[in-house]
């Protein structure tokens, strides 16, 4: 199998900036991109070659990865003209590990076959922290063959790397999580509300109920940030807003009714309408009249 050495990576943020820096440390060639240099700074200074555009960064790479913001971003990234599928060399594996819509994924594997680019989508859980000490999870989407040739690459960010089938196969199982963490994350967020107003002592409900059956990642990795004051956000709620509006789009299209998904997503709108959106998503607890 040939082996993979060079790597574009576009959108060094929260998220991609500490998976850089594991693809550096693993001995990867990484070149950088994004629409702001100055985030990019640090891996510079680290030998990571910075490039002025999309397609730049895309040229001469045996892999390229992106992780930025929305479908818009994704689309334009790969889609527009002297973008990734226009100046990639042919045979170059195309990564979107964005969380972003199916349908944009399947568009972007049938623009990539034309050019003979291999194209998965490969969106991830896990959170900063899992960015951080790459532990992510990893949803795949596309040609089984380019999963098991990109494998190397996704070891070095993730522990728990699944092929899930099919382009688009990767963006509708990250949805399905997002479903799944909205419920917990307001779930929690709800429970302290419950215990304030019980006149409970906060922190003594936490050491109970974070080790009890109600216990999930949301509340023991983001909620308790929040009660401990730590509101620096890791997750945005307009990243989350973003997913779970994907969520209901395509869950009508399917045919299925997610009551507490739009439930959660129309707090959420409200919250980026109070200008909240690139809050973490323990700011929420705020909402809910808890947290410091
Ligand atoms: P972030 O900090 O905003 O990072 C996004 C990066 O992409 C920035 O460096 C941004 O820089 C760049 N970017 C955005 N649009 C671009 C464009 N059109 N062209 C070039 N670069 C662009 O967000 P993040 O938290 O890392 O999240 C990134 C993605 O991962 C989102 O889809 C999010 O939902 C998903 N995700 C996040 C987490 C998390 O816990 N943070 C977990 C799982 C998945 P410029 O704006 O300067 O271009």
């Amino acid at each position: 199998m040939r082996k993979l050495k060079k790597i574009g990576f576009i959108g060094t943020g929260i998220m991609g900036s500490a998976m850089v820096g594991h693809l550096m440390d693993a001995g990867f060639e990484v070149s950088v991109y994004n629409r702001t240099k100055s985030k990019a700074e640090k891996l510079i200074e680290r030998g990571a070659r910075w490039c002025e555009t999309a397609g730049e960064c895309a040229k001469n790479q045996d892999v390229v990865i992106t992780i930025v913001g929305y479908p818009k971003d994704v689309e334009q990234v790969y889609l527009s003209d002297g973008g990734i599928i226009d100046s990639a060399a042919a045979d170059t594996y195309l990564v979107d590990m964005t969380t972003s819509s199916p349908t944009v994924a399947e568009k972007i594997y049938k623009a990539a076959k034309l050019k003979n680019l291999n194209a998965v989508d490969a969106p991830v859980t896990g959170g900063d922290t899992g960015a951080k000490n790459a532990t992510l999870t990893i949803f795949v989407g596309g040609d089984e063959e380019s999963f098991n040739a990109l494998k190397p690459v996704f070891e070095v960010l993730g522990k728990n790397i699944v092929y899930e089938g099919a382009a688009g196969s990767g963006q509708k199982t990250k949805i399905a999580n997002q479903i799944a963490l909205a419920g917990s994350l307001v779930g929690a967020c709800e429970a302290f509300a419950y215990a304030k107003s019980a006149g409970l002592d906060i922190e003594k409900v936490y050491a109970a109920i974070s080790k009890g059956s109600a216990s999930s990642t949301q509340m023991t990795d983001i909620v308790s940030r929040g009660l401990n004051g730590n509101f620096n956000p890791g997750f945005m709620l307009k990243h989350l807003a973003k997913d779970l509006a994907i969520g209901v789009e395509t869950s009508t299209t399917y045919g299925k009714t997610l009551p507490i998904l739009s439930m959660v997503l129309h707090e959420l709108r409200k919250m980026e309408e109070d200008g909240k959106g690139a809050e973490g998503t323990q700011a929420l607890l705020k909402y809910y009249g808890v947290g410091r």
